[in-house]
């Protein structure tokens, strides 16, 4: 497997460095190298933020979109705003060291590193053997209770329910539910009955020619491919909503997906059990747009 690391120094979001001091800034290390001390909080406490990008053919999908969700994220952390030319400038590297076909992951992480050095940024590149059969074979799907009401993002800030933290041991136990129960996959609810999201994907559902995300304010991530597919898909005659979306609702929409940035879109077959209709062609034309 390729795969690298990209070490950043962090610098002020407001620094006016030139692209020869960020330069400066960024070190590639061997990817079997530590790069943390045992006492860095993300290592402790999985407390910092990460954004997962992914890359087709040497064409790294909606940086803006994930600088935006990690400065965002940041903020919600009191963590220092990141510096949008370093990361992106980053980025660039690790885009030119991996191979220039094929599908690659790009992970951005900054840790509340230890109060002596302050955080710890790095970014991992790794280039994706693998060509996602589920893209069109589709998943199976659980619902489990993320154990809050659908208010919680606005009730209780606290629990950073929308911010991209490192802490995801819970969507990684959620998605060994899931096998337990024979699915692939999780679509979690809120206590009082709404669907929000995958552990590591957003939903969306079709009901006729309208497509439906949940809307953000009730504690889910901003997806970046969900931005990205409903401008596709209102190009193409849809109308797209952001609602709440009942639980019963899976059952009767037209089609259900899961999306994200490195594994796109990817149908939903089933949903507790229940067989729910798929619809491949739309779901090709979404990939193929998300890959273009
Ligand atoms: N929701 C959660 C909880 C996620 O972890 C992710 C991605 O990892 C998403 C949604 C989808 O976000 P994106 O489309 O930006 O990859």
């Amino acid at each position: 497997m390729t795969s690298f690391v990209l070490l950043l120094d962090p610098i002020p979001a407001d620094s006016p460095a030139t692209a020869y001091e960020i330069a400066a800034t960024l070190r590639f290390v061997p990817a079997t190298e530590p790069i943390l001390t045992a006492f860095d909080a993300g290592a402790g406490r999985g407390d910092g933020i990460f954004e997962t990008l992914g890359a087709h053919d040497g064409r790294v999908r909606g940086v803006d979109a994930h600088l935006h969700r990690l400065a965002a994220s940041a903020e919600k952390l009191d963590l220092p705003a990141p510096h949008p030319e370093q990361w992106r400038a980053a980025i660039a590297q690790v885009m030119d060291a991996l191979p220039i076909q094929g599908q690659a992951s790009i992970r951005l992480t900054i840790t509340r590193g230890t109060e002596a050095h302050g955080p710890t940024c790095w970014i991992t590149g790794t280039a994706i053997a693998s060509e996602f059969p589920e893209r069109t074979t589709g998943v199976r799907v659980v619902t489990l209770s993320r154990g809050y009401t659908n208010d919680v993002g606005e009730s209780s800030p606290w629990l950073l329910v929308g911010a991209k933290t490192l802490s995801y041991a819970i969507n990684m136990a959620a998605l060994r539910e899931a096998k337990r129960r024979g699915a692939d996959d999780v679509i979690f609810t809120s206590t009082d009955g709404f669907a929000l999201e995958g552990p590591t994907s957003s939903l969306l559902i079709r009901r006729g020619t309208t497509i439906v995300t949940p809307a953000i304010q009730f504690g889910i991530l901003a997806g970046t491919t969900q931005a990205d597919l409903f401008s596709h898909l209102q190009a193409d005659g849809f109308t797209c909503e952001y609602r709440t979306i009942g639980v019963e609702e899976l059952r009767e929409a037209d089609a259900v997906w899961l999306v994200s940035s490195v594994r796109l879109a990817v149908p939903v077959t089933e949903v507790d059990g229940h067989t729910i209709p798929t619809d491949l062609a739309l779901t090709a034309r979404m990939n193929a747009a998300l890959l273009s």
